[in-house]
């Protein structure tokens, strides 16, 4: 499948994408700023030299070194393996379960961790909750544009239940560490590692809680906030770390190093996920609602750091199943006044 969107010549961003403009080749802004170009080597070393200084301390004093937020993904796949074998750290895997995971991601969740040998838990809200939160961060402009940029508006409402319940782990547990398997282009650089206090976090969380909570009721805090008396009980605020960034891997030698695990390729989901069948709705919605891609600006940054031809790239993003996007806009009940209210969600202030 392809499409006549108009693109970089160089990377994938579209002329949706804000704040875009192109020269005569054809070439982005983004392209040809200089600054967003080279990936910063020194943050990115001193990333690096601090994550081994951490971990050295901070290893072998709680049940677990680290809790892994583990969706079954390539990446999240390859990450908990980095941890493991490479960084030698006792890790729980914790599995969010939206109801929507692929059984074959399923398959390879319980197989990866058996093969690893950690232990593993799972937390599934009700389905009913799940598809009320679905709704709501399709239908309403819970994030800011900016946000948006990188990830679909669902996407970020399960991310930021992941987050919330792997630091309350953490907490509970003592933990000193949180493990994820973000890439680059999906966080700042700034996020590659740093201590996650709540309470700092919390203000800038407020708005969004507050329009979830309007539109799903208080059973969003359940997922969403942590509790006064376990915030007062911490002594050392956990470390979030994202190991994947400080590796330079394209995605093919990602594939085959978690191959040797059991992992394989679900089939029931899009070209740019490889454990979600939410992903092609979401992308879908994101596309609707502002126009673009919300892979384009990740998969740009895989180019320009050659771990992705542009080619590859463009793939992904074609690769849309509408079969798969119906299938979940009829298990939600969502009506055709719905869908074509999407383009004005973000006009409306
Ligand atoms: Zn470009």
């Amino acid at each position: 499948m392809t499409d006549n969107i108009k693109r970089c010549t160089k990377c994938v961003l579209s002329a949706s994408f804000p704040n875009i403009n192109f020269d005569e080749n054809g070439v982005c802004n983004f392209c040809r700023d200089e600054m967003y170009h080279t990936a910063d080597e020194d943050v990115l070393d001193k990333s690096k030299e601090e994550i081994i200084r951490r971990f050295e301390s901070g290893k072998g004093k709680s049940q677990y070194d680290a809790v892994m937020c583990y969706s079954g993904g390539k990446d999240s796949t390859y990450t908990l393996m980095l941890a493991v074998e490479k960084y030698g750290l006792n890790v729980l895997a914790f599995t969010f379960d939206n109801g929507f995971i692929s059984p074959v991601a399923f398959e390879n969740i319980n197989r990866v961790a058996e093969s690893l040998n950690v232990d593993l838990l799972t937390i599934r809200p009700s389905l009913k909750f799940m598809k009320k939160l679905i709704r709501a961060s399709s239908f309403n402009p819970v994030y800011t544009k900016r946000t948006l940029t990188r990830i679909s508006s669902n996407c970020n409402s399960c991310i930021t239940m992941v987050n919330i319940l792997a630091l309350r782990m953490a907490l509970e547990k003592k933990i000193p560490f949180i493990l994820a398997g973000f890439t680059l282009g999906q966080i700042p650089l700034n996020t590659i590692i740093y201590k996650n206090n709540y309470r700092f976090f919390q203000d800038s969380r407020k708005p969004i809680l507050d329009k979830l909570r309007k539109a799903v009721g208080d059973e969003i805090d359940k997922y969403m906030c942590i509790d006064e008396p376990l915030l007062d009980s911490v002594t050392e605020d956990p470390y979030n770390v994202n190991l994947l960034c400080i590796e330079e891997i394209s995605e093919e030698k990602i594939l085959e190093k978690i191959r040797k695990t059991g992992w394989t390729q679900p089939e029931d989901v899009d070209g740019c996920s490889s454990n979600c069948r939410l992903n092609a709705f979401n992308n879908f919605i994101h596309e609707q609602t502002l126009g673009y891609n919300p892979y384009e600006l990740e998969l740009s940054h895989l180019i320009k750091n050659d771990l992705l031809t542009r080619e590859e790239a463009l793939e992904k993003i074609q690769d849309k199943s509408e079969t798969q996007v119906n299938a979940i806009i009829e298990e939600l009940n969502i009506t055709p006044d719905e869908l074509s209210s999407l383009k004005e969600i973000y006009k409306k202030k």
